[in-house]
């Protein structure tokens, strides 16, 4: 039996292993492959102290390395269940079933559909989730952003360094994202924005030629010829596997000791609710989860 196994090797995940191992606690660290959670698909990562800019993928995998080096061991394998038992837990895998006193789960948050005709069907052939893995497919074309915060506008900007033009497309008159961002986003040339839009409809033939708009003020529907559609809608949190108390959109609820309504099982990063969702809250999270896990299985 383990002390600890930790789902989930982002950033929440990775630091929490790293602190465990410190704290003398016996660790295994379960992810499907590739580790690093949503920020490896970051092209450029400006906010996280003492890397002034570092791609995400890089800086995953300074975390990886220092996992490594500080001996956390790994296991590559998708969690299906967490479950408790007399003793601790059974983290069930494809696989195997994992016993611990503890469990950390650090499994992040994914990309929220946009739940329109087309998406589902255009994905993969002109609609994407990820600049940063897809945009150089769209070099010299027209490309649609859906959303208004932070990840939308950060993929307006490295796709505008690709293609023709971008078109933003958000349902409000003001954006969510940060200052800067949106600073930067309203002085290239190439990026315009369709305010108080929503998008109805995806269509083509082989691959995406246009979009289907709503005016949500006026009521005016159009359409606009597109190559390409980047969807930035949010994130749904990855918690479906874990039985535990969830706030209504799927986000564990958890204290400010990383403690879930399940003694023992704590949570960490994207998958929790949290006022702040960013590379260095995940990993603070991590660091406290470790941290109080040490006092349960030590009994403190
Ligand atoms: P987000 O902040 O939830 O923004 C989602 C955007 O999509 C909002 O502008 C929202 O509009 C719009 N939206 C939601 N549902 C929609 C729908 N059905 N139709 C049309 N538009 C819809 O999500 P995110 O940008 O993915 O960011 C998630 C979290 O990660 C945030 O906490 C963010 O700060 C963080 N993040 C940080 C960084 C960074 O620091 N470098 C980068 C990326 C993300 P409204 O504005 O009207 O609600």
């Amino acid at each position: 039996m383990h002390d600890l196994v930790i789902v989930g090797a982002g950033p929440a995940g990775l630091t929490a292993a790293i602190y465990a191992v410190r704290y003398g606690l016996d660790v295994l660290l379960i992810d499907t492959l590739p580790v690093g959670g949503q920020i490896s698909s970051a092209k450029l990562v400006e906010n996280y102290p003492g890397f002034q800019d570092i791609s995400g993928i890089e800086l995953m995998e300074r975390f990886v390395d220092h996992a490594k080096d500080m001996g956390v061991s790994m296991e590559a394998a998708s969690v299906s269940e967490v479950v408790v038992t007399d003793d601790g837990f059974e983290t069930v895998t494809d696989s195997d079933r994992i016993t611990s006193k503890a469990v950390i789960i650090a499994t992040g948050a994914a990309p929220k559909l946009l739940g329109v005709p087309g998406e589902s069907e255009f994905t993969g052939r002109g609609v994407s989730y990820c600049a940063t893995c897809d945009g150089p497919f769209f070099s010299g074309k027209e490309i649609a952003v859906i959303g208004g915060g932070e990840s939308a506008i950060t993929d307006a900007l490295v796709l505008s360094d690709i293609a023709k033009q971008v078109t933003v497309i958000h349902r409000r008159d003001t954006l969510r994202a940060s200052q800067i961002l949106q600073e930067r986003a309203f002085s290239r040339e190439n990026i315009d924005f369709i305010w108080n839009t929503v998008v109805e409809e995806i269509s083509g033939e082989q691959l995406v030629d246009g979009v289907n708009l709503k005016n949500v003020v006026t009521g005016e529907n159009s359409r606009i010829p597109i190559d390409g559609v980047f969807i930035y809608v949010g994130v749904v949190p990855n918690t479906d596997f874990v039985d535990v108390k969830k706030n209504d959109q799927g986000f564990i609820m958890a204290n400010e000791a990383m403690e879930t309504s399940v003694p023992g099982l704590f949570a960490a990063g994207d998958c929790r609710k949290a006022p702040l969702y960013q590379v260095i809250t995940a990993a603070a999270d991590g660091a406290v989860a470790a941290y109080s896990t040490r006092k349960y299985v030590r009994g403190q």
